[in-house]
């Protein structure tokens, strides 16, 4: 179980040619967004903070290892939710991370929108006001059946 509370920490994500569609959608939902804690790749990070005014927490540019960052911050619990608005059109240097980043936000139960509709239906969700408590079951079992601390 993980306790995400009403500020939620919500990482943004989206490659070159997306990176448009995600600056609209952040100014579009900019009311809700500000009420949380917002982090993205370097690139996506700059110019939202360009684009948006919006105070966003930078990782590393996706090609050089953010996507890898932003999956360890969703391991260690320290992001609940993914708004990645990934190119299905294109195939990119750093394929692997890509799927590495929404392999893990899977299996961690992080909450996650690979387009716009998706992300529409999660911000305005109540549950983004109210603390929710996400199941880790499968992982306390995994860990558990190998004697490993969670
Ligand atoms: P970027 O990375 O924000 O640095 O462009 C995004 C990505 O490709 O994952």
């Amino acid at each position: 179980m993980s306790v995400m509370k009403d500020l939620k920490k919500i990482a943004l994500v989206a490659h070159d040619a997306k990176k448009g569609d995600l600056i609209q959608w952040v100014n579009d939902n900019i009311e809700h967004l500000k009420e949380h804690q917002l982090y993205a790749t370097g690139t996506t990070g700059v110019t939202l903070e360009k684009e948006t005014g919006l105070k966003v927490i930078k990782f590393k540019s996706g090609p050089i290892g953010g996507d890898q960052q932003i999956g360890a911050a969703i391991v260690e619990e320290k992001i609940d939710a993914l708004i990645f608005f990934w190119d299905p059109l294109q195939s990119q240097p750093h394929d692997p991370d890509v799927k590495a980043l929404l392999r893990v936000a899977a299996l961690w139960n992080a909450v996650v929108a690979c387009n716009k509709s998706s992300a529409d239906f999660i911000i305005q969700s109540p549950l983004m006001h109210k603390t929710y408590r996400r199941d880790l079951k499968h992982i306390m079992d995994y860990t558990k059946d190998r004697s490993i601390s969670h």
